[in-house]
């Protein structure tokens, strides 16, 4: 019954999508955070679109100055919308907690508290990329996600099914040979089928050290996928 209440409240703070996700088909393999699932039955999924013109600065051998900022504003707006729904929530007499968009709590695998993605997927905001990206229809992996996790019963969206089929484009544009070319679909048998995280890590902290980036990103699996030039 808030749903609209929320959409609007995450439109005034400068997100450009909002998903509600029903947990209890979340698969933990994904993030640490059994002890959270029996606390929050419904996730609340923020998404901030990247803009082209900025991806379009990543160029074959890493990512630029202009995408290291545009990240860093990203993720500032997506933990202030974060904060304020999940006070909204609060506000209503439910749980309510915000996760923000790039916490780590596990560096060896990458994962945060939860995971955003994951949560988006659940959420009907997308589909889980080959390269373990959420690939929205209209602007493809050029968007960060935040999530809040709540127990408000809110009404949930449907997972949608991967739609990358024999494309590779990522799968050969990484630098790291970190995408295994496998199609990640709802129920997964294991992240490193389809995903070498530690390859991808090693890139981006390689990356991290260059000058004027000082944070672990890449981008050039968002600049390959044909859908991430699908909208402004
Ligand atoms: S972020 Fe970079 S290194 Fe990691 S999978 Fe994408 S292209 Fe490869
Ligand atoms: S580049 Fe192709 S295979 Fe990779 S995520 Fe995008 S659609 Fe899927």
């Amino acid at each position: 019954m808030y749903e609209d209440e929320i959409k609007a409240l995450a439109r005034a703070v400068g997100a450009d999508k909002v998903g509600f996700a029903d947990l209890s088909s979340y698969e933990d393999e994904f993030g640490i955070s059994k002890r959270l699932l029996k606390k929050y039955s419904r996730a609340i999924s923020i998404g901030v679109v990247l803009p082209r013109e900025v991806i379009e600065t990543i160029g074959p051998d890493g990512p630029s100055p202009a995408y290291a900022r545009c990240y860093r504003r990203a993720n500032a707006l997506l933990d202030r919308a974060a904060r304020e729904i999940a006070s909204f929530c609060s506000s209503k007499g439910y749980r309510a907690l915000a996760v923000p968009a790039s916490r780590i709590a596990d560096w060896e695998r990458q994962l945060g508290l939860i995971s955003h993605k994951a949560v988006a997927v659940l959420a009907g905001l997308g589909w889980m990329g080959k390269n373990l990206l959420v690939i929205t229809p209209d602007h493809g992996p050029r968007v960060r996600f935040a999530t809040v996790l709540t127990d408000m019963p809110l009404e949930v969206g449907k997972p949608v099914r991967s739609k990358c089929g024999p494309c590779r484009a990522c799968v050969e544009a990484c630098p790291a040979g970190a995408i295994r070319d496998v199609s990640f679909d709802l129920k997964p048998r294991s992240r490193n089928e389809v995903f070498d995280y530690r390859a991808c890590l090693e890139k981006l902290m390689e990356f991290a050290r260059r000058p004027g980036i000082g944070e672990l990103i890449c981008g050039i699996c968002i600049k390959a996928c044909p859908y991430s030039s699908a909208q402004g």
